[in-house]
């Protein structure tokens, strides 16, 4: 046994250092499916001591280590790559939740914690904890927070970011930074638990975090509904926002394209619609107050009535020509599901260049437009999906080939990414919305982000690991 297994296994014993190929794969391949890496060991530590250890024999020997949760990222961050040197190090053995605090609204959670556990453990006492999407029940919030995770409730809540008050990290050279403050004001200097937040594991290992709950929604009411164009979408969430007093927790673009996609790879799911229209949105409202959940005799709640009579009103003035709404629990769900298996389906597609994309949300359709003509005069008969969180302006535009020419695709894919990424800063966009930078988007950094908050950056990374351990070639180039 080399000097560097015998020492992790006396800090986490035998059975939590995994060698074998075969005991490594679920660890070092990614939530595609598509990239596999090398590691020396996965080591699974049970506390915060524990990853102390690691991390202070890891700096001693300079050797790499590359933080993973849920290993549910899509940037190729969570992996190690190909050299084997470094050690991947999961949290998933440390999701103790340490506290919760009902009057307060807060919760310490351990980074190991998955998010849909915290979603029942925090809705058991009548709270919510807002971030979700679809890899709730395999990520966990140590991932989320290092890649200051997006969802689809951010047009109500925020990002990861704003949902959490602090965070206890461990840093490159194994100290422990406690940081776990449940205040909502601490002007005491730098903002250490936001640099380390969205850091994707090369600042340190976070290890703990205080999260903000907030109560618990008595009413959802959720429908998908048929818009003219984005525009049209936008007119209808600012339409709602208003007439609700900003109940909006989730504003979808589900264009015709997805649904087709759904149809054809994932043929069991319930369809909403006979005629599929070209463009529709998911909105979901909630209501927490009992005045505005509560049923009235005529067999409507409050915030019901409200959606009713604004999408009335968007039937009168032609912002909307169709509208299902989840009359249960289980048609509520049968929505989501159709929009939180997006990925799968357009995994399921095959070859594809994806974006990751933000844009102001008055940009998004001039974008998309203007996308369609750029696209298809480089590949002509592509096929443009644009997914996305409307109410936060985040797309997740994908580019197909036509049928039996990926060829062409991988032939154009350098021209298809400058044709995309070109204009976004014009429209005061971002390269980047809520998955990352990864091992993935390290061309589209050197090329895009602002040189001087790239060597900012850069100084910052060199002054708290200087020996550049910390998950090493990702998100900086
Ligand atoms: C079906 C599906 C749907 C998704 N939908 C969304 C979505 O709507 N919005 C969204 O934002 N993302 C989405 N994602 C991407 C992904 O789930 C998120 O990025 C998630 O936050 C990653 O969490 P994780 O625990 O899996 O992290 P991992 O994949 O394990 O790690 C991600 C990154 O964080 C680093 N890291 C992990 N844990 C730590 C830690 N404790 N300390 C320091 N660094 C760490 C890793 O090194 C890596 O760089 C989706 C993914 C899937 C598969």
């Amino acid at each position: 046994m080399s000097t560097l297994i015998e020492k992790l296994v006396a800090i986490v014993g035998k059975s939590n250092v995994l060698t074998a190929q075969k005991d490594q794969t679920k660890y070092i391949t990614d939530w595609p499916g598509d990239k596999t890496g090398r590691a020396r060991a996965v080591v699974r530590p049970a506390n915060t001591q524990e990853v102390s250890k690691i991390m202070e024999f890891a700096y001693h020997t300079t050797t790499p280590v590359v933080p993973q949760s849920g290993n549910t990222g899509v940037a190729g961050g969570s992996i190690p790559d190909q050299s084997g040197d470094a050690i991947l190090l999961s949290l998933e053995r440390m999701n103790i939740i340490r506290d919760i605090s009902r009057s307060a609204q807060t919760i310490v959670v351990e980074a190991g914690c998955v998010l849909e556990t915290i979603h029942t453990t925090v809705e058991e006492l009548g709270l919510f904890f807002p971030l979700n999407f679809g890899a709730r029940g395999s990520c966990m919030i140590g991932g989320n927070l290092a890649t200051n995770a997006g969802g689809s409730n951010v047009v109500r809540y925020g990002n990861t970011r704003d949902l959490c008050l602090g965070i206890e990290a461990v840093m490159p050279d194994g100290e422990i930074m406690n940081l776990l403050s449940g205040l909502h004001k601490n002007n005491t200097g730098y903002d250490l638990r936001n640099l380390l937040i969205g850091s994707e594991g090369t600042l340190g290992v976070i290890t703990a975090a205080t999260l903000k709950l907030f109560p618990l929604p008595k009413a959802r009411e959720t429908c998908l509904a048929t818009v003219n164009d984005i525009s049209g979408g936008l007119d209808l969430l600012n339409l709602i926002q208003a007439e609700t007093g900003g109940a909006v927790e989730a504003f979808e673009l589900m264009p015709k394209a997805l649904f087709e996609l759904l149809a054809k790879h994932l043929p069991h799911l319930k369809q909403p619609f006979t005629d599929i229209p070209e463009m529709s949105v998911l909105i979901e409202i909630a209501a927490t107050s009992d005045a505005d959940a509560k049923m009235s005799e005529s067999g409507i709640t409050p915030i019901a009535q409200k959606l009713e009579n604004v999408l009335a009103d968007a039937f009168e003035s032609d912002l909307v020509t169709d509208a299902v709404i989840a009359s249960s629990e289980a048609q509520r769900s049968e929505i989501w599901t159709l929009r939180e298996s997006a990925l799968e389906a357009i995994t399921a597609e095959g070859e594809r260049i994806g974006f990751d994309i933000a844009l102001p949300l008055d940009a998004v359709h001039e974008f998309v437009d203007e996308m369609a003509g750029t696209v298809d005069r480089i590949l002509p008969g592509a096929r443009m999906l644009p997914v996305g969180h409307l109410g936060d302006g985040n797309l997740h535009y994908t580019v197909f080939p036509k049928e039996d020419e990926t060829a062409n695709l991988r032939k154009h894919a350098a021209d298809i990414k400058a044709a995309v990424y070109g204009p976004l800063s014009s429209y005061g966009g971002s390269f980047s919305a809520e998955h990352g930078i990864g091992a993935n988007k390290l061309a589209e950094m050197t090329a895009f982000k602002d040189p001087a908050a790239l060597a900012v950056m850069r100084r910052v990374k060199a002054a708290l690991d200087p020996k550049g351990i910390m998950n090493p070639g990702r998100m900086l180039p």
